[in-house]
Order: structure tokens, then sequence, then C-alpha cells
């Protein structure tokens, strides 16, 4: 059968998103201010805007906890969940798995994200 741009398109997609559930190393940081929320984000996530952003300063934030995003889910198959994917803000949208941003995310925290893996597994 004839499989036409789009086709790959789809499949580069789920292909992305399957690696990034398997990932998750951009949903971790120490920093309050990892992921910066903008009007227009808050507005998309309507009633879970007040759960999962926090203002500091000027400016809102994705709400850290326990040094992952509060929006995120460590599931004990493995898999990081965002729980808000399809109202995450836009530069979780805007990051693109393989990039250098994408990259640099994995070398700064993928060894957190394991170790988070780890414990919740231990944990049973
Ligand atoms: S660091 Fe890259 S591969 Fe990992 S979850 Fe984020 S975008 Fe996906
Ligand atoms: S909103 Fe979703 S994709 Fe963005 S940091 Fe949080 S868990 Fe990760």
């Amino acid at each position: 059968m004839a499989r036409g741009p789009m086709h790959g398109e789809r499949l580069a997609d789920r292909t992305a998103e399957r690696e990034c559930l398997l990932c998750g190393s951009c949903c971790f940081s120490s920093s309050d201010t990892h992921i910066r929320v903008l009007e227009s984000d808050r507005e998309r996530l309507a009633e879970l805007a007040d759960r999962f952003t926090r203002r500091i300063g000027e400016h809102h934030y994705l709400s850290m906890e326990h040094g992952r995003c509060a929006a995120l889910s460590v599931e004990p198959d493995g898999r990081f969940v965002c729980t808000i994917y399809e109202k995450r803000p836009a530069v979780c949208r805007e990051l693109e798995p393989a990039s250098a941003a994408c990259l640099n995310e994995i070398d700064e925290n993928r060894a957190v994200a394991i170790l988070a893996l780890e414990s919740l597994v231990r944990r049973g």
C-alpha cells in the first residue's frame, strides 16, 4: 500500500512521543523557575492553572514538586507521563525530541529521572 508523507510524519510523531514517555528528563529540575508559563498557557490550563502553576516575582512557572513538574506522573512500568499533555505549556510543546535543547535536558536531568523511577520501584 502506498504511504504518503503524512503517514511518515505521524509515525515520527508517535515514535518521538514514545521516546519521551521513556525519558521524562525535561520535566525534572531542581529549579522552581524551570518552565515559564505564559498567560495563554494559563488560559489553556483553565481550572488546572492554580494547581499546576505558581507565580514567582513577575512571572508564572510550572509548579515543581520533589524535583519534577507537579504534572508529571512517574509510573512503575517505567513511563514518565504528562498528566496535562493536551494542555501543557508552549515551552513543553516546542521542545523537539533529539534537538540540542532536548539532549541538553537529557545530559542534565536523565540521572535524576532514573533515580526517581528506581525509588518508586523500590517502594513497590
Ligand atoms: S528530554 Fe527530549 S526525549 Fe526526553 S522527554 Fe524531553 S523532549 Fe522527550
Ligand atoms: S507540563 Fe508535562 S511535559 Fe511539561 S514539564 Fe510538566 S509533565 Fe513535563
